[in-house]
């Protein structure tokens, strides 16, 4: 085998989604699959965590802004804590990791491996808050989380472990607490649009998909061009119920003791796999230019006579580039030819190419190359650092644009079971229906298509034309609608 075939992806994106996820995840160096014996784990490798953190610094920068603070908590939570809410209990507990020994000791009373915090930050909250003037109090933390997920997993969409942040909130209204939820619901949806380039739908889960203990969960779900939903964040609204656990109240300004109302928000590294799955294609990674870790390569082409020429003209665009916070690579590697050149970088994903021979030299030009689509366009050297902002941005839209057209295309409607199930069966995507709220509704769904309700959208929001109106009826049942329903496969 050739280092090229090696290089190179091998399945299709259309005809073998599965697989070729897979391949790109591993072959433009992103993750590895974790050791024999921990299947749903993975090793994440810097290629990878580079793309992490770039979305944690935009999250995170967002935060901040927003009157959150960081903080950190054990990763243990002892189990008494966890039963206090009885709901997470019931809802995690299948997914539960135990310590049950420290060294050769057993412990008194087992410890929870965080899956998710509620219940040890909840306690801490309720000590710090003591009067009006606390409120709000936000903490935020990074950290990895464990679920025992029962579901296939998939690096980044579903593992076992995942990296993710956080968010945990007390308030002193319902007011104040809602639109903390939906703040942070705006924030998710904005790294997908504008960091991500991924537009996202926008709602609530239905009652029995909510997060256990909570309210009101809602959700930004993405559409892959496979026809399949993700999940992308979650903030939920959790009411006075936390507050009630954990005793978090608080001295109100007329001196009465009131229970506060709490939020928590979630955004994983599924949102990598989100990015992976919409913008990649059959030669491998496409990153926006937001997220790149090298937004740009320079490949110079040269022949053993032009070779200085070449190198210094190329070099000198690099040192422009890299004066105005460009990400640049130049590869002026000896030991591989152009073609190589190409493709790999193309596997791993940069958004543009800059071909620098000859003539480029001879013309004070540079040939610029568009990621996604191997649009070429040959520029002048004059004004080059604008000129390569411009094409960034070209690229950014282009990826959004083609996101945007496949959910554009993606929401269907059907007014009963049949063409609920054939429509999913057919195209994949949204099939939005009138629905009952009744679970098993869903249920029947579900049983047959693996397709379940993945979003409601909110009242009165821009989406008001799908409220349901008097006497419309439920797809599934017949019964009186309430709601419209997103029916989906989801990852
Ligand atoms: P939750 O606390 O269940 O609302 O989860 C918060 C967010 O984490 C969800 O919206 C998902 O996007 C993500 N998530 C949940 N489970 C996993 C998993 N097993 N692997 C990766 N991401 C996950």
């Amino acid at each position: 085998m050739t280092d090229d075939q090696e290089l190179g992806i091998t399945e299709s994106k259309e005809h073998s989604t599965g697989e070729w996820y897979a391949e790109v995840v591993q072959k433009a160096g992103l993750a590895n699959y974790g050791p024999e014996g921990m299947s749903g784990f993975i090793v994440t490798r810097p290629r990878g965590y580079a793309l992490w953190e770039a979305v944690q610094n935009e999250l995170d920068g967002r935060f901040k802004a927003t009157g959150v603070q960081n903080a950190y908590f054990p990763m243990l939570i002892p189990e008494s804590y966890l039963e206090r809410e009885k709901d997470v209990v019931e809802g995690f507990d299948p997914e539960v990791a135990w310590v049950t020994h420290g060294g050769y000791e057993e412990l008194e009373e087992r410890l929870a491996v965080r899956p998710t915090s509620e219940s040890i930050i909840a306690p801490y909250l309720s000590q710090w808050i003591r009067s009006y003037r606390d409120l709000p109090m936000r903490v935020n933390q990074w950290c990895s989380v464990i679920r025992w997920e029962a579901t296939e997993t998939k690096p980044f969409f579903r593992t076992k472990e995942f990296l993710w942040q956080e968010g945990h909130t007390a308030h002193a209204s319902e007011d104040d607490a809602w639109s903390e939820t939906t703040t942070r619901l705006d924030q998710y949806e904005e790294v997908y649009e504008d960091v991500l380039a991924i537009p996202v739908l926008r709602g609530k889960k239905p009652e029995h998909d909510k997060f256990p203990g909570a309210d009101t969960t809602t959700t930004v779900e993405a559409l892959m061009p496979d026809g399949k939903s993700v999940q992308g964040a979650t903030s939920h609204y959790l009411g006075q119920s936390f507050a009630e656990a954990f005793d978090i109240t608080y001295t109100a300004e007329d001196e009465e003791e009131r229970v506060a109302h709490t939020t928590s928000w979630g955004l994983s590294w599924r949102a990598l796999g989100a990015l992976i799955m919409t913008h990649s294609d059959d030669q491998g990674l496409v990153l926006p230019p937001t997220v790149a870790p090298e937004q740009v390569v320079i490949v110079p082409i040269w022949q053993e006579e032009t070779k200085e020429d070449v190198l210094d003209y190329a070099e000198g665009i690099a040192t422009d580039l890299r004066e105005a916070d460009v990400r640049v690579e130049l590869d002026d590697r000896d030991e591989r030819n152009p073609g190589f050149k190409f493709n790999e970088w193309e596997l791993k994903g940069v958004p543009l190419r800059i071909e620098i021979g000859p003539n480029e030299v001879e013309e004070e030009t540079a040939t610029l190359v568009h990621r996604p689509d191997g649009e070429s366009v040959n520029e002048d050297r004059a004004g080059i650092v604008d000129t390569v902002h411009d094409h960034l941005d070209t690229v950014y839209a282009k990826l959004y644009a083609a996101a945007e057209e496949n959910l554009e295309g993606g929401v269907r409607e059907a007014s009963d079971r049949a063409e609920i199930l054939g429509t999913i069966g057919q195209h994949g995507g949204y099939v939005k229906a009138p629905w009952c709220g009744d679970e098993d509704c869903e249920g029947e769904i579900k049983d047959q298509i693996a397709a379940e309700i993945v979003l409601v959208p909110f009242e009165g929001s821009e989406s008001d034309t799908e409220s349901i109106h008097d006497g419309e009826t439920c797809a599934i049942c017949g019964d009186e609608a309430v709601e419209t329903a997103y029916f989906a496969k989801s990852y």
